[in-house]
């Protein structure tokens, strides 16, 4: 399925395509406490531990450069303060920063692929997570931790990336997607009921996860992972830090 992700009034085309970094807009609202709405928009807003893209907007030879984005009624991209706001009706060119969102996508990859490792191999389940570009973290349900468990961690993550599996983003009906028990063990926020239709983002033969993030499309595109420390955080709470390479 395609062309049906939106939020409120703003058709998301980062979901489709995760590589696109610039675009073509048309401003539906503007307001200087909420931001700017777009009818279509390719910056990803936040969710799912993932924070919000930057970039900016280009329109009638000025630039508003975007630096949060809030999750309402409507999409709503936050301008820098003191930046000019485009009017309603403004058609306006919008544009990613590359760097900061490629590296989002690298270490939201890097996660899944450490939580189907942790998975397969310890029997560990997710509680928790967070990332930031490069680095982020993953809380286990984990009670043993055995001896070499970092070292084993790190060898069994590179190989996975140098295994290059396909990463893809799909749309399953709830009932198919809840079938699935890569989706059930992973779910660790159960879905409101009026969700029909589930995103899953699935590391071929490795992980599957409801999931409304922006991924890379390999695991080679995550580059070598580097588990940085394993903290003891009380009885079965194990967390995980990771950084990836610059
Ligand atoms: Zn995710």
């Amino acid at each position: 399925m395609s062309g049906a992700s939106s939020l409120g009034r703003t058709t998301r085309l980062e979901l489709d395509d995760s590589s696109l970094r610039a675009f073509e807009a048309v401003v539906l609202a503007s307001d200087p406490e909420q931001g700017i709405v777009l009818d279509r928009s390719a910056f990803y807003p936040g969710g799912g531990g993932q924070p919000p893209d930057h970039g900016v907007l280009l329109w009638g030879g000025v630039q508003t450069r975007i630096v949060d984005a809030r999750r309402r009624d409507d999409l709503w991209l936050v301008p820098l303060e003191g930046d000019p706001l485009p009017p309603v009706g403004t058609v306006l060119s919008g544009a990613i920063e590359d760097e900061r969102r490629t590296a989002l996508m690298r270490t939201h990859s890097g996660l899944h692929l450490l939580s189907g490792v942790v998975f397969r191999d310890f029997g560990a389940l997710v509680t928790g997570s967070n990332m930031d570009p490069l680095s982020g973290r993953l809380d286990f349900n984990l009670d043993q931790v055995p001896e070499g468990f970092k070292e084993a961690v790190e060898a069994a993550c590179n190989i996975e990336v140098s295994a290059d599996r396909a990463i893809s983003a799909y749309e399953l009906s709830r009932e198919e997607a809840f079938a699935i028990p890569d989706v059930i063990r992973t779910a660790t926020n159960l879905l409101p009921a009026s969700i029909e239709v589930v995103r899953l983002v699935d590391i071929s033969g490795l992980d599957v996860q409801a999931d409304g993030g922006t991924h890379v499309a390999s695991t080679r595109q995550i580059g070598r992972l580097t588990v940085v420390k394993v903290e003891n955080k009380g009885k079965g709470f194990r967390r995980i830090r990771v950084s990836l390479e610059g």
